[in-house]
């Protein structure tokens, strides 16, 4: 098979659909891998990088479609892009269907066969390809949160550790699913006195038995939560019900109650965020005040450091593409339950039931 990878072309997105590695591995299995050139620079891989691993560069984005029965991406294709899908060629990206009826009437008329990352599973009910994007915000919420409660970034002035003599900063995270677990890992590293608040006990349960002297954990009743919000120096949102809205945990009113300069850092953003004043904000901007609280809502989080995303994306996406690559998308679909919960359009047909439902197209 032929696979390319062309440079992603949404503002601000320096990941790569493939690594080096990634290139290596398809190569190895007897495919031609189509890079564009430059592709890989905003995640630090060079043309020769992928030169060395056998593939070949091309120099426009045309050129990848054109040769490629199966295009390897980040972020779903940007109407540019969808115009050069064709009937036949396969397209394995994050798609984000639901809230995009633009993208979802493009790909179905393209013809192409599109598996959305995001919805792949697996069999202990997670999303695989989108638990690595959760592993690096979860563990960058406490970097960036250490950030903000610095005196210049408006935040309290408190050092994540203390120093002898001096408490740590006290955290809590609310939500200890993938990134609630990862933000306070690092936070309970950087010193921290973490609390993590979780409103499933069967959740709770394995936190302490994993964590136990790590980090402490509480129940996320409204009372519990604000109780702690109270104390605490860092709060990091990162709760997530699949398929709604984050619910509101704390208000505006509330933010009266905080400790002032607090920071709070809403992972959940991409979700609505899970405090009533968060609003997205971006790597160029990420921090703004509300009632002397310090808010940092960057809806792509990842984004900031490409390199690691890109080689933790590509871990997980490379058993999936080399399936594709080797069996066909048809047989590696039919092997793989899995894979096939990935299949959002094929043949000018939608194939996923939640997105029809968002979206009022026939499946
Ligand atoms: P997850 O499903 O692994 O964990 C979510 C946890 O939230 C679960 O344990 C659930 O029990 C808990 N929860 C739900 N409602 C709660 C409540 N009211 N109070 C306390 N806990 C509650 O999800 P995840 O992968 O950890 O993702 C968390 C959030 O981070 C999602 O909104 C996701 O979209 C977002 N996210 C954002 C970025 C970014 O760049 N901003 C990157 C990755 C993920």
């Amino acid at each position: 098979m032929i696979i390319g990878c062309p440079t992603e072309i949404k503002p601000q997105e320096f990941r790569v659909g493939m690594t080096p590695n990634a290139a290596q591995e398809a190569v190895s299995h007897g495919h031609e891998v189509y890079i564009q050139t430059g592709a890989g620079a905003g995640a630090g891989f060079e043309d020769a990088d992928y030169i060395a691993a056998g593939a070949k560069t091309v120099g426009t984005a045309e050129e990848v479609f054109a040769k490629a029965d199966m295009i390897v991406k980040v972020k779903e294709p940007q109407a540019v892009e969808r115009k050069m899908l064709r009937e036949g060629q396969v397209l394995f990206t994050y798609l984000h269907l639901a809230p995009d009826p633009d993208q979802t009437h493009d790909l179905i008329a393209s013809g192409a066969t599109c598996i959305a990352y995001e919805t792949v599973t697996d069999n202990r009910g997670g999303l695989p390809l989108l638990a690595p994007m959760s592993e690096v915000a979860g563990r960058l919420a406490p970097q960036v949160g250490a950030w903000t409660l610095q005196k210049a970034n408006g935040g309290r002035g408190v050092l994540m550790g203390g120093v002898p003599g001096v408490g740590p900063a006290r955290v809590i995270v609310i939500g200890g699913g993938v990134v609630g677990t990862h933000a306070a890992k690092i936070a309970a590293g950087m010193g921290a006195d973490v609390t993590v608040l979780d409103r499933s006990l069967t959740r709770l349960r394995y936190l302490d038995d994993v964590f136990g002297g790590t980090f402490k954990t509480s129940f996320a009743s409204a009372g519990n939560t604000i109780e702690l919000a109270q104390a605490a120096d860092m709060i990091i949102g990162a709760v997530l019900i699949p398929g709604a809205a984050a619910p509101k945990l704390i208000s505006r009113a509330q933010l009266a109650d905080l400790k002032p300069g607090a920071a709070l850092v809403d992972v959940a953003i991409d979700q609505g965020g899970c405090f009533e004043t968060s609003k997205a904000t971006t790597h160029e901007d990420p921090i703004y005040d509300v009632d002397g609280i310090m808010h940092y809502c960057v809806a792509n989080m990842p984004g900031a450091v490409a390199r690691t995303s890109t080689i933790a994306l590509g871990n997980a996406t490379m058993p999936f593409m080399l399936a594709l690559a080797d069996k066909g998308w048809r047989q590696a679909c039919l092997n793989d339950p899995h894979l096939m919960n990935g299949l959002n359009v094929h043949a000018g047909q939608l194939t996923y039931d939640a997105v029809g439902e968002a979206l009022g197209i026939d499946v």
